[in-house]
């Protein structure tokens, strides 16, 4: 069987797409790692019982190669792997942790609430503050149903979004994640949709041709999307702010254009704000640009780093879900008591001083990747969105999905492990976005400068063929 993964940018998949051009994707026992010798053993063993030894595909490191570090402990602005190596981690669990790990506030809400029994089944006093806490944060959102992951977010968003307008179509933009929901990962690339092929085996050919999938930035072809297709488009789902390609912003006036197109043609605006909400301000994106989408999904940071999501918006549309309306959802650990105190915990402890930390902690960190890149005579683009950062090695800034892959990501690997040599963890793909924490310290940044100049250097001496020096 011949397929590719190449459509699905995160949860690891754009990442998949290296796999067989890095000779350092090989089996774990091969690489002679010295650092990761307890790691490679654990992954070894990890492999004879989760496939690919990892429970989500991003961190197998098969964008970069060699053995994934497996954790044994973090705090504040590092974590620490089971070989006892020491990180600066520019990676945050991909975006939840802007308190940094095991803050004070948030343990003791565990524990208390971990106390006082793990779920019931029934309602909880402090599910309501959660969602009151996202309604305050985030004005178009009236109501919010919490769920478990922002895969169950967008999929739910998605099907309330079909049942309040009765279409069955969906727009959704290449390069963009919006979770492994089966009509969420297909992509135009490759000319693979415009067959109506499914990008994933497993996706049916329904499914994928339900997804209309058009380039990122691109309002004239969300405009002929809708003239093809009248009455037949439920909703354009969009992030925010692209995070899953590396931090790609919408140009200004892409979203607004967005909103302006879904409502002239009677389809709803879902604002995927799973990785920009409560990151990149107190209300996210939406905080930034103020452009109302009519459904929002949340996922990540007000999870606090346990499995808690959420999907809301206006009123007369959430009230349409059972038991108000006829369409259903539910989860038997949605609203989970000690997640919820986890994410509140979050929410309360992440105040202006946060927000203004994270601001300017991605700016130095970008700051010092441009410095660093530039010294080693390295072509390329530090991005940002919001406070979430990207390095593309490209000479032009990167727009959209097609930009991004057509950037020189064969440089990357070479660059991701002289930063994991030197103790700094940043994303193991070139199409992710880098997490700040409001924790970064003086001694965080000393480290991240004193492992950049070698870095450049091995991006510098990279090849198209990936032979790391
Ligand atoms: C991470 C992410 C998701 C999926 O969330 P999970 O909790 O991993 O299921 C959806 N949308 C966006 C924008 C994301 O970044």
């Amino acid at each position: 069987m011949s397929y590719t993964l190449s459509s699905m940018p995160s949860g690891g998949a754009a990442t998949l797409e290296a796999v067989s051009s890095s000779p350092r994707a090989t089996s774990a026992s091969s690489i002679g790692d010295a650092s990761a010798v307890v790691s490679a053993r654990l992954f070894d063993r990890a492999s004879s019982v989760i496939p690919g030894g990892v429970n989500s595909p991003v961190r197998a490191f098969k964008g970069v190669g060699g053995t994934p570090r497996f954790i044994a402990s973090a705090a504040g602005c590092t974590m620490t792997d089971v070989d006892g190596n020491n990180y600066v981690d520019l990676v945050c669990s991909w975006g939840p942790m802007i308190l940094g790990h095991a803050h004070p506030a948030v343990v003791e809400a565990v524990r208390e609430a971990a106390t006082g029994g793990l779920s019931f089944g029934a309602p909880t006093e402090g599910e309501i503050e959660l969602a009151e806490h996202i309604v305050e944060r985030v004005e178009p959102v009236e109501r919010v149903r919490l769920v478990n992951s922002g895969t169950e977010a967008t999929m739910s968003a998605v099907r309330l979004a079909r049942g309040c307008t009765g279409r069955t179509k969906i727009i959704k933009f290449a390069g963009c994640y919006h979770g492994h929901v089966d009509a969420l990962l297909a992509d135009a690339g490759s000319g693979v949709a415009t067959l109506g092929l499914p990008t994933s085996p497993g996706v049916t050919g329904a499914q994928a041709a339900d997804t209309i999938v058009l380039p990122y930035n691109d309002l004239a072809a969300v405009a002929a999307a809708f003239d093809a297709h009248p009455g037949e488009i439920a909703c354009v789902i969009t992030e925010a702010a692209a995070g899953n390609m590396g931090a790609v912003a919408p140009l200004p006036g892409f979203n607004a254009g967005l909103r302006e197109l879904t409502a002239n043609n009677g389809a709803l605006l879902i604002m995927d704000e799973v990785m920009t909400g409560f990151r990149v301000s107190r209300s996210g994106w939406y905080g930034l640009e103020g452009v109302a989408g009519d459904l929002y999904t949340f996922g990540k940071v007000m999870s606090g780093g346990l499995p808690a999501a959420a999907f809301g918006g206006r009123a007369e549309f959430m009230n349409q879900l059972a038991p108000l309306g006829p369409v259903y959802q539910a989860g038997t650990l949605s609203g989970n008591p000690v997640a919820v105190a986890a994410g509140l915990a979050s929410l309360r402890a992440a105040d202006d001083a946060v927000y203004a930390a994270l601001d300017s902690n991605a700016r130095r960190l970008g700051g010092l990747l441009g410095e660093a890149l530039t010294a080693a005579g390295v072509e390329h683009q530090v991005q940002f969105a919001g406070n979430m950062v990207s390095v593309f090695f490209a000479d032009r800034p990167v727009t959209d999905y097609a930009t991004a892959k057509a950037s020189q990501t064969w440089r990357f690997p070479a660059f991701f492990h002289a930063l994991l040599d030197g103790g700094v963890y940043a994303p193991p793909s070139a199409f992710e976005a880098w997490f700040v924490s409001a924790a970064l310290d003086e001694n965080a940044f000393d480290r991240i400068a004193a492992a950049l100049p070698a870095a450049a250097r091995a991006a510098a001496a990279a090849t198209p063929e990936g032979i790391r020096a």
